[in-house]
């Protein structure tokens, strides 16, 4: 029986504040309404003790649930993600609010029924098909997760399976077993592979009702989906990230799948955890298997399996169909003669493919119709005029010119910013342009295009797969093609620019490169038909796109990981990133200078450095000048390390102007 409770305020951000609990009735993830200021204010139990605090404490007013608002372990979630991603309890609670979304409260029966609330859609009917036949891979591997799984205790499993090799199935069919055993099952996917027919696949499999916690559902399909877990009647949780803190009383089975996707680490606002590594903590918390499924894994899951803490199994051979022959085409040669997208090579093995009626998938990752604007007269190219540096992207349709770093857009200038002269043309492709040119040389084929500015609206993504599925053709996209669709009859992949992203100032360049290219040259050939890959490409020595063409992920891996052990690069270190930003470049400078310098020595007595103060790669976005500190640390001081810039951010108070975050394994340092 505890006498006090610390509780986080609904309405979100800040520390815990303490009330006394006379009865000592209230315990962790209790909500409760407490008095605060001359309001009540609705909060959850984050910690219930009996440490008398200093000051005089007012009783909490009530408690509003007979159970938990949310099952204890999703609070503990939340505690370590505060600690360990250095943000305030108020702060790391907050995707316990937002997942339950507002409308939640109204089916708990607190706050009012909007009086327009609509009939509901009944769920969709689930049709359970039968389970596939597995290979002898898949036999095995599903055997140790379902064992792992009717343990019931806490393992970790990277599960790598080359493109197509049935990573889905399997893992589906140990989410099956935890629903046999009265469990209940999270599955993490990536936010744009969330599809329609994800969820009706996964629904199918599991033959069961799947929740989807989802950032485009409607708060009301949230609510749904939220109380339906929550009280048990649905056993599967489906979401990005965020679903990671979906009420699962009973939860019985972990699933990351596509655990290196980037999407998986929240950047921007805090709290900027990393969805994988904590559902690892989530699946131990619990004492649950979880398992993480790539064909390309991260260095970091690799490293971990390699060494022990991840059991890995894998599938290396694919269920149907066969791994794509993959080519390369050096651009050096002929295209600027041409001025076109597409080389003579990928043209003609397009032009082939179509004509016998099968499918084609091109990645070309980037947005817009042209990647700038230059001027023919003084060949300046027009930068954005809130970030400095950055060259505004040119939109047709739109008729604008875009930043795509800070959004900023405006119709093309008539004149040339840097010599007046009126002669600013586009330069160089972008998706709009290479749409336009592929729907002219290929005539009666249709071009689907998919891209951030092709899905913004609610459902448009789905509209577009169906009609590539439908129309057949060319489905032309950014990385979002790349990402778990399985077209059987897509028997070409190509890609316009393999070079795009590397050379990045950022450590994990090749790894996302290496990554992106595997997982689009595995969309082809996943059936009965054989499949190639072709890879344009300016740097065709680049030892990545060899280990492309070879599918050779462990490689690779090899490689790069000893590349970053003689760095001590992660997984061989620990990072936080520190950055600070403001309009005002002084400032900036002088508080980071300052926290760097009194940081750097506390870090020296566990091997740690403090890189910086530096101007953040891209030094100015929206006005703002942006400046780091980058520290390092041996892995095993990393909660050393996590320490010091926690003292010593809370000892550097920040002007106001200015805004100062810490990102623990930072994975945009950009
Ligand atoms: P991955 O997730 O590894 O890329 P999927 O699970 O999407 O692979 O499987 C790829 C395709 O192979 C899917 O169409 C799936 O239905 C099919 N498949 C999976 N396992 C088998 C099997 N044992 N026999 C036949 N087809 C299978
Ligand atoms: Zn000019
Ligand atoms: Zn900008």
């Amino acid at each position: 029986m505890s006498r006090f409770v610390d509780v986080v305020l609904a309405s979100g951000q800040g520390p815990t504040f303490t009330y006394s609990d006379p009865d000592g009735a209230l315990g962790v993830g209790d909500l409760v309404r407490v008095p605060f200021g001359a309001k009540r204010l609705m909060a959850m139990v984050w910690e219930a003790h009996d440490r008398e605090p200093a000051f005089e404490t007012k009783p909490v007013v009530e408690r509003l649930l007979d159970a938990p608002f949310v099952p204890p372990h999703l609070v503990d979630l939340a505690r370590w993600i505060g600690e360990y991603y250095l943000c305030q309890p108020g702060v790391a609670a907050g995707p316990i609010w937002s997942c339950a979304g507002k409308s939640s409260f109204v089916r708990l029966g607190l706050g009012k029924r909007k009086a327009s609330a609509k009939r509901e859609k009944p769920t969709d009917s689930v049709i359970a098909v039968p389970p596939l036949e597995f290979n002898p891979d898949q036999s095995a591997v599903a055997r140790t997760l379902r064992e792992a799984v009717a343990a019931n205790t806490y393992s970790a499993f990277l599960l790598h399976g080359i493109t197509g090799s049935g990573k889905t199935a399997v893992f589906l069919d140990a989410a099956r077993e935890a629903l046999e055993r009265g469990k209940q099952a999270l599955i993490l996917v990536p936010e744009i592979g969330l599809t329609p027919q994800t969820v009706r696949r996964t629904a199918d499999a599991l033959g069961t009702g799947v929740a989807v916690l989802h950032s485009q559902i409607s708060d009301a399909e949230r609510a749904r989906a939220w109380t339906s877990l929550r009280d048990g009647t649905c056993r599967v949780a489906l979401g990005p990230r965020s679903a990671l803190f979906a009420p699962l009383p009973d939860l019985g089975f972990v699933v990351v799948d596509e655990e290196h996707d980037g999407s998986y680490k929240q950047n921007g606002d805090s709290p900027r955890y990393h969805g994988r590594d904590a559902a690892v903590w989530l699946a131990r918390r619990c004492s649950v298997p979880v398992v993480l499924g790539s064909a390309t894994p991260s260095l970091e899951s690799w490293h971990n399996a390699r060494s022990g803490r991840y059991r890995l199994v894998e599938l290396p051979r694919r269920a149907s169909g066969s791994l794509p022959v993959v080519e390369t085409v050096d651009l050096r040669q002929g295209r600027k003669a041409t001025g076109t997208s597409l080389s003579p090579r990928l043209r003609s093995a397009i032009a082939e493919v179509l004509a016998k009626g099968e499918r084609v998938m091109v990645l070309h990752n980037r947005r817009g119709w042209a990647p700038q604007a230059e001027c023919l007269e003084c060949g300046a190219p027009v930068e954005c005029p809130e970030c400095p540096g950055l060259r505004l992207t040119w939109h047709m349709g739109a008729g604008r010119l875009v930043c795509h770093h800070c959004g900023h857009s405006a119709p093309p200038p008539r004149n040339c910013p840097s010599c007046g002269s009126p002669s600013l043309e586009p330069q160089g492709w972008a998706i709009q342009r290479v749409q336009e040119e592929m729907e002219r040389l290929f005539p009666g084929h249709p071009v689907a295009r998919l891209d951030r500015d092709t899905t913004s609206r609610k459902g448009a993504q789905e509209e577009t797969l169906d009609t590539y599925l439908d129309r057949g053709g060319i489905l032309l996209g950014t990385q979002m093609i790349a990402k778990g669709h399985d077209f059987p009859d897509v028997t070409l992949v190509g890609v316009t620019d393999s070079d795009i992203g590397a050379g990045m100032p950022d450590f994990r360049a090749s790894e996302r490169n290496f990554q992106l290219l595997c997982q689009v040259v595995g969309r082809a050939g996943r059936a009965d038909l054989p499949g190639i890959a072709i890879l344009q490409t300016r740097r065709p020595d680049d030892p990545i796109l060899k280990d492309v063409v070879a599918h050779d992920f462990a490689g690779f891996a090899e490689r790069e990981l000893d590349t970053r052990r003689m760095l001590s690069l992660p997984p061989f270190s620990r990072m936080v990133l520190i950055e600070a930003s403001g309009e005002d470049e002084a400032a900036v400078e002088r508080w980071i200078a300052d926290f760097a310098r009194r940081l750097a020595p506390c870090l020296k007595p566990f091997s740690g450095t403090a890189m910086g103060p530096l101007p953040a790669p891209i030094p100015i976005v929206a006005r703002r000048h942006r400046k780091h500190v980058l520290c390092k640390a041996p892995p095993e001081r990393s909660a050393d390390l996590r320490r010091a810039v926690a003292q010593m951010l809370a000892q550097t108070p920040s002007p106001k102007n200015l805004r100062v975050f810490a990102d623990v394994d930072p994975v945009d340092v950009m």
